[in-house]
């Protein structure tokens, strides 16, 4: 099965595809720098969802009859009611050098003070998905944690040292890869996946 994906990011479809490997899926991801032409559509939704959809549909006009997968992804704060939520990336302003960073230092002036038992918090990742035929279904996966005091941990990117997940006793910066896609939004969102395309063959 080939599936293109509305993504530029060789890091990200490389997880991708082990993550479906693993579920014993084989399937050939396409990035869309493969698709002569192709421009990245403003991601200009309200949600999670909206924001897959929109570069989903972009990406499955310009490979028409192809499947086609884009995903989004960030975090909710409770405390800041769902705040950054869609902003996630650019939280403190602006990608790129430091921005995990400058967000992570943002994140934790705005809790500055707020109890352990009021920063709750969730990593929400939404898969989209266009058929060949044009249907279109959406796949979410939710992972609830709280915001530490500070970063601990080195591994993961963007919030991961301040996600404490209470079960593991960790945040998931201290979790291998492997362990990290078994119990994130990402890997909930991906197993959906993996179980719906199954279901096609
Ligand atoms: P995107 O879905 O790649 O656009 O990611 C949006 C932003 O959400 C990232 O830049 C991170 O700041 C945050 N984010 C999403 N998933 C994770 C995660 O697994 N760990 C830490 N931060 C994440």
């Amino acid at each position: 099965m080939k599936i293109y994906v509305a993504s530029t990011n060789r890091h990200k479809i490389a997880e991708f595809e082990a993550m479906l490997k693993a579920r014993k899926l084989d399937c050939r991801l396409i990035g869309a720098d493969e698709v002569p032409g192709f421009e990245a559509p403003d991601e200009n939704g309200k949600s999670f969802e909206e924001n897959a959809f929109i570069k989903a549909r972009a990406l499955a006009g310009a490979v028409p009859g192809q499947y086609v997968m884009a995903d989004d992804s960030g975090i909710e704060v409770d405390a800041l009611g769902g705040a950054p939520g869609i902003y996630s990336a650019r939280y403190a302003g602006g990608h790129g050098d430091g921005a995990d960073l400058r967000n992570n230092e943002k994140l934790l002036k705005e809790l500055a003070g707020v109890p352990d038992d009021k920063r709750g918090a969730q990593f929400v990742c939404c898969i989209a998905l266009i058929l060949p035929d044009g249907g279109e279904k959406s796949f979410t996966g939710i992972i609830r944690g709280r915001i530490n005091h500070g970063a601990v941990g080195s591994g993961g990117f963007g919030y991961d040292p301040l996600f404490f997940v209470p079960e593991l006793g960790k945040t998931t910066a201290e979790l291998s890869p492997g362990e990290k896609n078994a119990v994130s939004h990402r890997g909930q969102a991906f197993a959906k996946l993996a179980t719906f395309l199954t279901n096609q063959k």
